[in-house]
């Protein structure tokens, strides 16, 4: 049931839009890890007669750059984040972006971009990464526009308390 989920995903992702493609296993494995069960309250339901939780799709970009976005339930990190972040790192740009999705942003303002980072750590820490080492990824998305306050940033996602 979990592997057929996963390897539904691992399709959509392959055919992604606007010329993206698939995140590589290892990363998609994190992200699913800290999309755990998916959207509150939300089942989704398959052709084959399966059911399974809402999750994102996942995709990745050709970008040197740090960055991940969410747009349409679509995921996208840049190669970079997944070339450069460690595991940690990564788990929390990952959080960050799925608690865009789970929270129905449209659009980026700082309140948002604050409740993000809040739910975004509380995802990575219940999958049990580790949210101060992540943290450090705060010193990379300072540089990008979208992502700035980095210092208040650092302070919400620090005083997290991890999920149940
Ligand atoms: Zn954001």
């Amino acid at each position: 049931m979990a592997a057929l989920a996963i390897l539904a995903l691992i399709g959509a992702a392959a055919s992604g839009a606007g010329g993206a493609s698939a995140l590589p296993p290892d990363y998609l494995a994190i992200a699913l890890k800290v999309a755990g069960q998916g959207l509150p309250g939300c089942r989704s339901y398959h052709p084959d007669g399966s059911e399974g939780p809402c999750l994102p799709r996942f995709a990745i970009k050709r970008s040197g750059g740090i960055n991940g976005w969410s747009l349409d339930g679509t995921i996208t990190f840049t190669r970079g984040a997944t070339e450069r972040l460690t595991e940690d790192e990564f788990a929390l740009l990952a959080g960050h972006e799925i608690a865009h999705w789970y929270l129905g942003h449209r659009g980026s303002s700082v309140e948002a971009e604050l409740a993000a980072d809040r739910l975004g750590a509380e995802l990575a820490c219940a999958a049990g990464f580790d949210v101060a080492r992540g943290a450090e990824v705060y010193r990379w998305l300072r540089a990008d526009r979208a992502h700035s306050k980095g210092g208040i940033r650092l302070g919400v996602v620090l005083t997290v308390k991890c999920l149940g």
